[in-house]
């Protein structure tokens, strides 16, 4: 089995605690053949990695990791993009990059992967929200990939909630205009594993949006594992590349030189 994992944070995210070159070690132990690193680029300012980007040292680390036997693409995961892109495109030059990774954890000074914002606010208020924001993002950014799409559902665990819901049938028209959206502007949907191994027990997005967007003639998607930690380094791989295949899709793909690029799905 051969993956193609585009989210993995390096130790130059100061969330995360790999360094590059381990991660390329491990991927080749467990048949990961292409990391799409990304680092967080975020300018909110009460998130924890405000201000925690350097681009010499996250483009460094990723040189030392071109020699390793694992395809390296190099890119950034920038928080807010619709409210911050200008200012953190100040910290980097986009043509050093394959791509850039678009994630909301922010709605306004709710940080939506806690449980707070769920304890003092009607949730499924916060979950329109959520996407009305999603659809300024897609709109108006200028990004590869939308990052773990309903990732809200780790802050609604937090609080003991449900994360049952089905946004393609709360807000049919909602998520239709961000995936149709997403469609016109080559924007790639990203299926993220990391929300396999937490209480909610299933990817971002789930499965009826990956379907609902293969309908709509959807066919840019990447595979991704937000791996941030050495216990659960590439987490999920399997069961998301066989979600991808049982929606429908023909291919994955990965990001070179801000390009999607299709690559085959394997057959077990
Ligand atoms: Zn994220
Ligand atoms: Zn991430």
């Amino acid at each position: 089995m051969k993956y193609n994992d585009m989210h993995v944070h390096t130790s130059s995210s100061p969330d995360a605690e790999i360094p590059a070159v381990e991660l390329c070690r491990i991927a080749l132990e467990v048949g990961v053949e292409t990391i799409g690193f990304v680092a967080h680029v975020d300018l909110h300012p009460s998130d924890h990695c405000c201000n925690g980007f350097s681009e010499s040292d996250y483009l460094a680390e990723l040189d030392l990791a071109e020699s390793s036997g694992v395809r390296v693409l190099r890119g950034l995961e920038v928080g807010e993009p619709h409210r911050y892109m200008e200012e953190a495109e100040l910290l980097f030059t986009r043509s050093r990059y394959d791509f850039i990774t678009g994630a909301l954890h922010w709605l306004g000074d709710r940080h939506i992967l806690k449980g707070a914002p769920f304890f003092r606010g009607d949730a499924l208020e916060i979950v329109k929200e959520y996407y009305r924001e999603t659809l300024v993002i897609v709109q108006n950014s200028p990004i590869n990939i939308l990052a773990h799409m309903g990732i809200l559902r780790r802050g609604m665990a937090q609080a003991g909630l449900t994360v049952d819901l089905n946004e393609t049938v709360l807000f049919p028209s909602l998520i239709g205009e961000i995936l149709e959206t997403m469609i016109r502007r080559g924007i790639a949907l990203e299926v993220n594993t990391a929300g396999l191994r937490r209480p909610e027990r299933t990817t971002y997005p789930i499965a009826d949006v990956l379907r609902m967007y293969s309908e709509l003639g959807g066919e840019r998607i990447t595979l991704g594992s937000d791996t941030h930690r050495y216990k659960n380094a590439f987490f999920g791989l399997s069961a998301g590349h066989s979600l991808i295949k049982s929606c429908g899709f023909a291919d994955y793909g990965v990001f070179v030189n801000g390009e999607y690029t299709a690559a085959p799905l394997l057959s077990s």
